[in-house]
């Protein structure tokens, strides 16, 4: 059986969706990435990306959020083949806090600040809260390592294991001194790293404890988990395509800023 998997970044912006020529290289859409295998879809994230998929999608399908913060979870409730009712999903996250997954989901879906519960979906939809350090089984062969990160009211990196391939999903991180090495350790070796690079070094030293990671921190911690290949991702809802590139230009060959569309083989 195949186990081969391929990755499709739907959205890597971060805070919040942008638009405007100055983003449409890099896209506007918000984090989600989609991940195929041969046995289930992966979806990592349910930003606004998730509305930027072609063609359509089968069951079975996961849902792994990094955490409840809108720009993640905004395109859940507008994701058509949710309100369909031949259709089933999985939508795994952290119940550290005490709330459930679906408690947490309602926050957002509910009046006033959206017309419609959790209660429309007609697909059959199974939420599963999990604990930090838990491995989620997705498949037969797909599982999912977790690792609470530093980003306020946590989050959730994913260490996705399939047929001998990882890869690691690290948004809305901020490397503090124990999360990056306890990062550094989840990550090592892993075939593609995706991880949380929002600022600059210097608009970082005016936003630390918002939750985020510079360039620099990032690099850093790239090196020390030496992956195969890396992806920066959530970029700053300001960073334009003409700084992406420059950054691009300072990178090693295995190292870039993610964009919308980018197929990535593992
Ligand atoms: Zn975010
Ligand atoms: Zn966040």
């Amino acid at each position: 059986m195949s186990l081969a998997a391929t990755l499709t970044v739907l959205g890597c912006r971060g805070s919040t969706p942008v638009s405007g020529a100055q983003f449409a290289r890099y896209g506007g859409a918000s984090t989600c990435c989609r991940l195929d295998f041969s046995d289930c879809t992966v979806f990592l994230d349910a930003g606004t990306g998730l509305q930027n998929q072609p063609g359509g999608i089968s069951s079975p399908c996961h849902f792994l959020l990094s955490h409840y913060h809108v720009d993640h979870i905004y395109s859940l409730p507008l994701y058509a083949p949710l309100f369909d009712k031949s259709f089933s999903a999985d939508v795994w996250g952290s119940e550290d806090d005490g709330l459930s997954v679906l408690q947490k989901l309602d926050r957002m879906m509910s009046p006033p600040l959206w017309p419609i519960t959790s209660a429309a979906f007609s697909a059959e939809m199974h939420f599963h809260g999990f604990s930090n350090g838990d491995t989620l089984r997705l498949s037969p062969t797909v599982s999912a390592d977790t690792l609470k990160v530093s980003h306020p009211g946590g989050c959730t990196a994913y260490r996705i294991n399939a047929g001998g391939k990882t890869l690691v999903f690290s948004t809305d991180t901020e490397l503090t001194d124990d999360c990056a090495a306890a990062l550094a350790e989840f990550a090592r070796g892993c075939d593609l790293l995706m991880l949380d690079a929002q600022y600059t070094d210097e608009e970082y030293s005016r936003c630390r404890g918002f939750g985020h990671s510079s360039w620099s921190k990032s690099l850093a911690l790239i090196e020390k988990c030496a992956p195969r290949r890396a992806l920066l991702i959530h970029h700053d809802p300001l960073r334009t395509d003409d700084e992406l590139d420059a950054l691009a230009a300072r990178l090693p060959e295995n190292i870039k800023p993610a964009s919308e569309g980018m197929v990535i083989s593992l």
